[in-house]
């Protein structure tokens, strides 16, 4: 499915979330399937969650029991192939990398969209983060419906 469209099965997407329980924190996805030599999540983690190991073409594994949620590998990735998210009683809260400007701003909603790049509900923006080391990269948080945990990717703007 990946080699031929790009997007990945859902058992390949649920195989990189952590078992239930551990979303009470934001904790780290890497969407990196692929064998490629990249690294700057593995590097840039202030805690030593994402490990690669000796052979760079190894694709990211997070240790979700070291994983703090912060974010600072979401915007290290240069494939913006990372998020976060983190699961309440009733909604989810991810933090995803976005470069499009102008950014959204907190208390807008915008469209959610899956992986297919198809529209899937709408999504309340909590939060942008902006920080001077990754300056192209925005970090954006989410509120989403619960049932799209393994749907919601990214997010577009209302027109
Ligand atoms: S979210 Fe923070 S703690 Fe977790 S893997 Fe990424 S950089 Fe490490
Ligand atoms: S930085 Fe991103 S693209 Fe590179 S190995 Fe890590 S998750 Fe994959």
């Amino acid at each position: 499915m990946l080699n031929k469209t790009g997007v990945p099965t859902l058992e390949e997407i649920k195989s990189r979330f952590p078992k239930k329980g551990l979303l009470i924190k934001h904790k780290a996805i890497t969407e990196c399937y692929e064998e490629i030599p990249c690294n700057p999540c593995a590097t840039s983690c202030p805690f030593n969650a994402i490990h690669i190991g000796e052979d760079i073409n190894t694709p990211p594994k997070v240790d979700f029991n070291n994983c703090v949620g912060c974010g600072i590998c979401v915007y290290s990735c240069p494939g913006l192939a990372i998020f976060t998210v983190e699961e309440h009683s009733d909604h989810l809260r991810f933090k995803i990398p976005f470069e499009f400007v102008p950014y959204p701003k907190q208390g807008e909603t915008w469209h959610g969209v899956n992986r297919n790049g198809d529209i899937i509900t709408n999504v309340d923006i909590l939060k942008v983060s902006i920080t001077e080391k990754y300056d192209k990269t925005a970090l954006i948080e989410v509120k989403v419906d619960k049932e799209f945990i393994h749907d919601f990717v990214t997010i577009r703007r209302i027109t």
